[in-house]
């Protein structure tokens, strides 16, 4: 007999990374452009020499130190490779039955339909409005009996937008208590706006609620898979128990510790981001191209048909940008320098088009 692979697999898209190109600048993946610290990389050299030992499995020391950072108790955090394997743990905590459903934004985070997909759940995606915004109102109008999990992405990858407080508690409240909401707050250090909560101070009275952080971004451990969720201690404690094995392994748990050590230097460069995100944002819009408000580390343009243009054009001009086809294009704001870059090929794509 021959194998029979899942045939759904097929149906699943892979997931499309930003490219690296050498000698071209990459701004195409939300990452700092700045290395990690050097204590962090000192406790990542000093972690390796124990490289024939299996990685904590608990991760025990992380999660004690995460706890007493957020004031929360250890039971109610589960630490992940990274936020997106999370993601996949709260699919398969929540959706088993074939017909069971998800339920996110769209345009939002590519992960989303991929780990619904291995679940073997529906995906249910509900367009953003017309400001590129979650439209909770549709979101909620789209709960059925079979739906299991909600995502909610803020601010939103790749559009930048944050749900605001108001609007977030009223979905909240809408929401039944038998669906779990996941709230992926991976660019939350980049938030600026007073409006916009931290999903932290909204999981008392609220069991179904999940909040996920990662050290991708802000703590500038993309390439090193550290991410953690947080929650009411039985989902927490399911989310345990689909942990893959080992998948935190003991370089990443080091270098998340020790960069825990250095937050108001990673959060002062997170600053100069959020600084450098206005003046990106005003030029681009000086220059005519259309720019949704951002709360994160990148700018969106709704380019349409344009996308591809405009990415090929920027990668003739040596940056890497983050084309999403017939939709628009993602750029990371980096440092000052390097958005100058960026600024003047989009200035040159302009002049090239007029
Ligand atoms: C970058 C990003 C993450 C981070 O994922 P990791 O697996 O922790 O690297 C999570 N969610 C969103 C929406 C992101 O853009």
């Amino acid at each position: 007999m021959d194998l029979t692979i899942r045939a759904d697999l097929d149906a699943i898209p892979a997931y499309a990374a930003g490219r690296t190109v050498p000698g071209s600048l990459k701004l195409a993946s939300n990452e700092i452009s700045l290395p990690p610290p050097p204590a962090v990389l000192a406790a990542i050299a000093e972690a390796a020499v124990s490289g024939n030992r299996y990685p904590d499995p608990g991760v025990t020391r992380l999660t004690a130190r995460l706890a007493e950072r957020h004031g929360i108790a250890a039971e109610r955090i589960a630490v992940g490779c990274g936020s997106v394997l999370l993601c996949q743990q709260l699919t398969q905590i929540m959706c088993g039955d074939p017909g069971d459903e998800v339920v996110y934004a769209w345009r939002s985070f590519e992960a989303y339909p991929i780990v619904v997909r291995i679940s073997n759940a529906r995906t249910v995606p509900v367009p953003l409005d017309e400001e590129y915004r979650h439209d909770l109102k549709a979101m909620a109008a789209a709960i059925t009996p079979r739906t299991r999990l909600v995502f909610l992405c803020s601010p939103n990858n790749p559009t930048g937008q944050a749900i605001r407080r108001d609007e977030l508690c009223a979905f909240l409240d809408e929401v039944p208590p038998g669906v779990l909401v996941v709230l992926d707050e991976a660019y939350r250090e980049f938030v600026t706006d007073p409006d916009v909560p931290d999903g932290l101070t909204l999981l008392e009275g609220r069991p179904n609620l999940v909040v996920t952080r990662t050290f991708s971004k802000a703590y500038r451990l993309a390439g090193l898979r550290v991410g953690y969720a947080v929650g009411a201690p039985p989902v927490i404690a399911a989310l345990r128990k689909v942990y893959p094995a080992f998948s935190v392994n003991s370089l990443a748990q080091a270098a998340a510790l020790a960069a825990l050590d250095y937050v108001p230097e990673l959060l002062a460069t997170c600053a100069e981001v959020t600084q450098e995100r206005v003046r990106v944002r005003d030029e681009l819009l000086a220059m005519g191209f259309a720019v949704s408000e951002t709360q994160a580390n990148f700018v969106w343009l709704p380019l349409g048909e344009l996308t591809t243009r405009f990415a090929e054009h920027c990668e003739r001009e040596k940056v890497i940008v983050r084309p999403f086809t017939g939709d628009g294009v993602r750029v990371t704001v980096a440092s000052a320098d390097e958005n100058e870059i960026f600024l003047a090929a989009a200035r040159k794509f302009q002049s090239l088009s007029s």
